[in-house]
């Protein structure tokens, strides 16, 4: 089997993962970068909207405290504060650097980067290109990797002496080492197991630090908007290396999805259509989200149609339409309108801006829109209404991270950054924190890991045993056998499906104790199953053997959501329990950890349907007073506990 040896690994070409190779390169580490994907063509290029940063270029009010308090607001204050905060602090320079590597954002009629509108956001805050932005991101991104190659050309006569890039390969282990003798204690991280998707050839990639930039679990629900990427793998790696994750009963359903024709349902509608003046009415012609303002934020959104239209010409004196409620708000309301009977003719509602842009303005502001409806849904979005309605989209909990320097928890060596670390959004993520949250993070997890790999006193060493286990894990879905002899092997394609309808179906948008309860017996069902997955052929450019190995991690990840989500007796940000409607502030500081059941293994070998995953509860740190005073006490009240209140 192959070995290299780097410092450190990037795991995922994603926005965060090539930020973090190229921070990892600039401080002198050797870097390798492994991507499932063809290079340039992560997740994050589906990105629309815009990266949220305070630079204040359309309106001189925002700045770096007003961007935290709408996270922490748009978050529920579940937010991992410090990550809040440097992430507020750090945006604008991040997007700076951006330009400065050769990002075309477009631009205000006085030549400076232009800001949209967004949820949650109180000021114009999204730089962007188009509705293309995550494009724009990669392709700049990829390019300074180009020049660090170039520069490694000319100094070492080898582009990849210092940066190399291993395409269409998946790693499906995290190596540890034993640690004995560290301060720091528990395994460290050693390398990674990876096999290439085209020739199914395996190697191991050994490195004193290993960055999970992964990105996210969508491919676990039915209905999502997400690539076939994310099948939740940095989240399953980690726990199986050893570290824990955070909150991940934290699942958001963004509002507007296609959902019409069904072979596009869930695809999504950028937040960009509502942010630039879009409206959403339902069967009766009514703009409904006036009726579904949430108490903690009625003193921020208009009260009127005349006056959320005002908004958009002079927003110093009007409040903003709650159109433009955080996501979970209007994911609910267009829910409970379908469920009302007021929804659209394909069960969504319907998303205008047909009569309130003109044609040429919706076709350069969002030109992909316009194409998407015109190619999916034969819909001209200049002259009828859109039909939407929720569609699984991002997931706020991952991978328990240190704030500053995005290392996992317990597993030293190991860090984590992107949509696959948890913490930073809280139980909600406001729109264009993702694109931000990659770049600050990023940054840090490649200089962390960069510096971690050189203070490394002594080179890890790669356990054998480790690697042998890995590849006969790898290889099992060739000799899979059905439940009796000579019967046939699950095929991992219908397991796939019954996982998807499960999660969409109970433990989707609006959770019930019953539901969950009974997810989490069907998901030990197809655990058993999952082990008898077979596959036929050998390993060249197999898919059905790439979708038996991701079935792994979409399990243990989907259990993780549902016990979660059953344990947390409140409704908050993107886990709402039609059981425990309301948020109830003693939950505020309770944070739920998943980690391995049974790390070694043994019992659930024996026993498969057995939960793989224990919860702990762990108290948040107290929010810092100087940031806590950027909130009126009024506003503190609903939110904290009442324990909190009285320090
Ligand atoms: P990704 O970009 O998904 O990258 C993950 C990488 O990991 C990929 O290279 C993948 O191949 C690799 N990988 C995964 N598993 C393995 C494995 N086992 N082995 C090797 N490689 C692996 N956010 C915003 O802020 N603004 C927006 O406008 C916006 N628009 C969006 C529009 C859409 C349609 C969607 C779906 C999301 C949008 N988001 C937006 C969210 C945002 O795009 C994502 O959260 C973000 O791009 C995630 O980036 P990432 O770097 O964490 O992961």
């Amino acid at each position: 089997m192959e070995r290299q040896q780097w410092d450190v690994v990037v795991v995922g070409a994603g926005g965060a993962g090539l930020r973090a190779a190229i921070e990892a390169r600039e401080q002198g580490a050797r870097t390798a970068v492994i991507c499932k994907s063809l290079f340039g063509k992560a997740h994050t290029v589906m990105a629309e909207g815009g990266i949220a940063a305070s630079m204040g270029n359309v309106n001189s009010g925002d700045n770096w405290q007003v961007h935290f308090r709408d996270t922490l607001r748009g978050g529920k204050f579940l937010n991992q504060w410090r990550m809040a905060e440097l992430h507020a602090r750090e945006a604008p320079d991040r997007v700076w650097e951006l330009e400065t590597w050769g990002a075309l954002f477009d631009r205000t009629k006085d030549g400076r980067i232009s800001q949209r509108n967004f949820g949650g956001h109180e000021y114009p805050r999204l730089a962007h290109v188009g509705d293309r932005t995550g494009l724009e991101l990669i392709r700049t991104l990829q390019q300074k990797i180009v020049a660090l190659q170039q520069e490694d050309e000319r100094e070492f006569g080898d582009h990849e002496a210092r940066l190399k890039v291993f395409q269409e390969c998946t790693v499906t282990r995290v190596l540890t080492a034993s640690n004995s003798g560290s301060a720091a204690g528990g395994d460290r991280v050693s390398g990674a197991f990876c096999y290439e998707r085209e020739s199914g050839r395996f190697f191991v990639i050994e490195a004193p630090s290993v960055v999970l930039a992964t990105g996210g679990i969508g491919k676990s629900f039915k209905v999502t908007s997400n690539s076939w990427e994310y099948t939740g793998d940095g989240h399953a790696l980690a726990l199986l290396a050893g570290a824990p994750l955070l909150n991940m009963e934290f699942v958001q359903f963004h509002p507007t999805g296609m959902v019409w024709p069904p072979s596009v349902k869930g695809i999504l509608v950028t937040e960009s259509v509502r942010g630039d003046g879009g409206v959403l009415r339902n069967s009766d012609g009514k703009r409904f989200m006036f009726d579904y303002i949430p108490d903690v934020f009625k003193e921020k959104y208009a009260e009127s149609e005349q006056e959320g239209d005002r908004w958009y010409e002079d927003p110093d004196n009007n409040r903003r339409p709650p159109e433009l409620l955080p996501r979970d708000e209007v994911a609910r309301a267009i829910n409970s309108e379908v469920k009302a009977g007021r929804g659209s003719p394909h069960g969504g509602v319907f998303l205008d801006v047909s009569t309130r842009m003109p044609a040429d303005v919706i076709r350069r502001r969002l030109p992909s829109m316009y194409h998407q409806f015109k190619e999916l849904a034969d819909v001209d979005i200049t002259a009828e209404a859109m039909e939407v309605g929720p569609t699984c989209h991002y997931v706020m909990g991952g991978i328990a991270v240190e704030s500053d320097t995005a290392a996992a928890r317990g597993v030293p060596g190991l860090f984590a950054a992107g949509e696959v670390a948890g913490g930073m959004h809280g139980s909600n993520r406001l729109g264009g924190n993702s694109l931000s949250d990659l770049l600050v993070f990023g940054r840090r997890a490649g200089l962390y890991a960069a510096r971690y790999a050189t203070e490394s006193a002594t080179a890890p060493v790669v356990d054998e045993a480790l690697v042998d286990a890995a590849a006969a894990e790898a290889l099992r879905p060739f000799s899979a056998e059905g439940p009796q002899a000579g019967a046939t092997p699950e095929n991992p394609y219908t397991l796939h499906q019954e996982l998807q309808q499960t999660m969409n179906d109970l433990v989707g948008i609006i959770r019930r104790e019953g539901e969950m309860a009974e997810a989490l017996d069907r998901l030990g069902e197809l655990r058993q199953r999952a082990r008898r997955a077979g596959v036929e052929g050998h390993r060249q450019f197999n898919p059905g053997w790439h979708q038996a190995l991701d079935l792994r991690n979409m399990l243990l990840v989907s259990e993780c959501v549902a016990r979660a989500a059953l344990e947390r007796t409140e409704s908050r940000g993107g886990h709402t329990r039609e059981d425990h409607p309301g948020m109830n502030r003693d939950w505020r500081r309770v944070n739920l950890l998943c980690a391995l059941a049974d790390p070694t293994g043994v019992l659930t070998a024996t026993d498969p349907a057995r939960g793989q995953i224990a919860l702990t509860r762990v108290t948040t740190d107290p929010i810092r007073p100087d940031l806590l005073a950027l909130f009126d006490k009024e506003e503190l009240v609903k939110y904290l506990a009442e324990e909190e209140l009285y320090e």
